[in-house]
């Protein structure tokens, strides 16, 4: 079989492939998930850096321009005059007007304290000489912002106050008397003090730590309140030690925040938790800006909440995207594996189609072979049934034609009688006409010579009616009348009837449809057995009779002879049954009437009469005359001659 060319087959995974793919699957979808949410993270990151930068940028300048708006004014306030009178004249004045002067400033400018110190740093008077923890009658002298003023500078310091252990900033400036004398010192010292709680407070509204540190990495400032006074690194006891020294901070205990850098970036930012206090919850993104003209470091601490959102967003994204790829995928190369599994299906469809069909055209072949040799055969045997049903027609005929003959023959003595009646007529006729042509007697010669014309159409009509019975038949059917077939048979036994009555029983011409010849042969077999079995008859009687009823035809002979012996009865229509003398019969006239009739479509049978006699009767279906009229009997022998 010639092998066809179909599509391939649809691609399949072999097993180790299909775990392989089972395990990376899964990989692929962390892989992308986790390469998804570094990226997400890197971005969110940088985001949230340049937010620090600005927000951390803001705050310091307005920490600074905070800081920067009170720095001049200890310095307008050691040059009035009062300030510098009331030095002048130390221990004589009352300090009172000058208490209220500075307090009346502190409120104007909106500070904390305004107090005015000695030359020994001895506080004179102070805004808050009416307070029970007032400055006045303090000492200050290890105060460095004392120190710088009583130098001839400018001083400033933060630190928590002793008195009032508040948090705060302290601007200073010297007074002088004369400021025209270049080494003369000054007498005092102007200090103002302001609070830092404003500030903070405002950076209490923003998202995010702010931190402010000095150079010991101490928090002093901290929108947090719990993280003030705290360090940012765990301090050494030198250090702690060194800075008790200075009472910046009083006895604060200066503990750890806790904060911790967990990563550090390329970008200067710094990724940190808290192991204690208010903001071990999460993680913060942390920058540091340095104070220059302080010392300080300000620190913002963004919360990383934001970054782990977008980091779990871009994830499950990715995430959700990949799954739908690869179910994408999935789907598609399931599909195509369906639709070439599909071809695959339709070829293999089409190949066997193919197949039944060659089988069935080869099977088709061969029965068609078959039946054509069959149907030779069946030509063959119709041919050859033909062939002997031709043969057996013609055997049958030959045979009809023979027992018409042996009719005849029995009819030859009639038939000799009546030629040689007219012969010996026609001799006598003859000499005499010579006797009268001896004598002239013309006339007498010519009604002799008439006579014999007449005799002579009389043998030749004789001749003629033999002539008719004995030809053959050429097997065409007609309208055939019965009544003028009985005549033509009774015309052939025209000699033997002489002695016989013959009775007619009929009122109407009747039609059959039947062959002419043979219709005859049958009615003169019949008469011919009627006339010989009434040979011994008295007064012998011939009975002939047509009927018709319900579309049939009835045409009986009945004689007077002796019937038939009820022995015979059933035997009568054998062939070559005969109860006759040998050259008297054959056998062979019922027979061959019964085939006949038969053929007519019609039956014979055979009864005895009640007196003595025997009756054949013939039923035929009845035929209208083909016109449609009735013929007259003498058209009928017309047709006959
Ligand atoms: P065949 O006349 O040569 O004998 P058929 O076949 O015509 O042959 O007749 C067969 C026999 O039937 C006759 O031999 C005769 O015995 C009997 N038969 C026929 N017609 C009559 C009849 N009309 N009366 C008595 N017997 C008859």
């Amino acid at each position: 079989m010639p092998s066809v060319k179909g599509p391939h087959r649809p691609p399949r995974l072999s097993q180790p492939l299909r775990w392989l793919l089972l395990l990376l699957l899964p990989l692929g979808l962390v892989a992308i998930m986790w390469q998804a949410a570094q990226v997400a993270r890197e971005q969110a990151l940088q985001t949230l850096v340049r937010e620090a930068e600005n927000e951390l940028r803001l705050s310091a300048a307005g920490l600074e321009g905070h800081l920067t708006r009170h720095d001049y004014l200890p310095q307008l306030l050691a040059s009035r005059e009062m300030v510098q009178r009331f030095l002048l004249n130390q221990g004589q004045q009352d300090p009172m007007p000058l208490n209220l002067l500075l307090d009346q400033f502190r409120a104007t400018a909106d500070v904390s304290d305004v107090y005015l110190l000695d030359a020994d740093a001895n506080t004179l008077a102070a805004s808050n000489w009416h307070r029970p923890n007032t400055f006045i009658g303090q000492n200050y002298a290890f105060r460095s912002y004392y120190q710088d003023a009583i130098e001839g500078g400018r001083g400033r310091f933060y630190g928590l106050g002793v008195q009032s252990l508040e948090r705060g900033y302290y601007f200073s400036a010297p007074v002088w008397l004369d400021d025209t004398a270049p080494d003369a010192r000054p007498s005092g010292v102007m200090v103002i003090k302001i609070l830092l709680d404003a500030v903070e407070e405002s950076w209490a509204e923003q998202d995010a730590v702010l931190l402010v540190t000095d150079k010991d990495d101490i928090v002093f400032m901290a929108s947090h309140p719990e993280l003030r006074m705290s360090a940012l690194h765990p301090l050494s006891e030198e250090e702690r030690q060194a800075l008790l020294a200075t009472r910046r901070y009083a006895d604060e205990p200066l503990s750890p925040s806790g904060i911790e850098i967990y990563e550090q970036r390329p970008d200067g930012s710094r990724l940190v938790r808290f192991d204690q206090g208010p903001l071990t919850e999460g993680n913060h993104l942390a920058l540091t800006r340095h104070m220059d003209a302080y010392g300080w470091d300000m620190h913002i601490l963004k919360p990383l909440g934001s970054v782990y959102q977008a980091q779990w967003l871009a994830a499950a994204l990715a995430g959700g995207l990949y799954s739908v790829v690869v179910l994408a995928g999935g789907v598609g190369w399931q599909r195509l594996r369906l639709r070439r599994e599909r071809e695959l299906f339709a070829e293999r469809e089409r190949q066997t189609l193919a197949s039944a069909r060659d089988e069935l055209e080869r099977n088709v072949q061969l029965r068609t072979r078959d039946l054509l040799e069959t149907n030779r055969l069946l030509s063959d045997e119709i041919e050859e049934r033909r062939r002997a049903e031709e043969n057996l027609r013609q055997t049958r005929d030959e045979l009809i034609q023979a027992a018409k003959l042996a009719v005849l023959g029995q009819l030859a003595a009639g038939i000799n009688h009546e030629l040689n009646q007219p012969l010996a007529a026609i001799r006598a006729y003859a000499e005499n006409a010579r006797a009268f042509l001896e004598r002239q007697r013309i006339d007498a010669v010519d009604a002799n010579l008439a006579q014999v014309v007449e005799l002579t159409e009389r043998m030749a009509e004789i001749s003629a009616q033999l002539r008719q019975f004995s030809r053959k038949s050429d097997s065409s059917l007609t309208a055939v009348s019965v009544q003028a077939c009985f005549d033509y048979a009774l015309r052939l036994y025209q000699n033997r009837l002489r002695d016989v009555e013959v009775e007619r029983c009929w009122e109407e011409e009747v039609w059959v449809y039947a062959d002419l010849v043979r219709l005859e042969q049958v009615l003169v077999n019949l008469i011919g057995n009627a006339l010989q079995a009434m040979a011994e008859t008295q007064a012998p009687r011939l009975v002939l009779r047509v009927e018709t009823e319900a579309g049939e035809v009835r045409i009986s002979v009945a004689d007077t002879g002796p019937g038939i012996p009820e022995t015979h009865l059933s035997r009568i229509f054998e062939p070559f049954f005969t109860t006759k003398s040998p050259g008297s019969g054959l056998g062979l006239g019922l027979s061959i009437s019964a085939r006949i009739i038969n053929d007519l479509g019609g039956s014979i049978e055979a009864t005895n009469l009640a007196g003595a006699g025997a009756r054949f009767t013939i039923t035929l279906p009845q035929e209208k005359r083909p016109d449609g009229s009735q013929p007259s009997p003498t058209e009928e022998q017309r047709s006959h001659a």
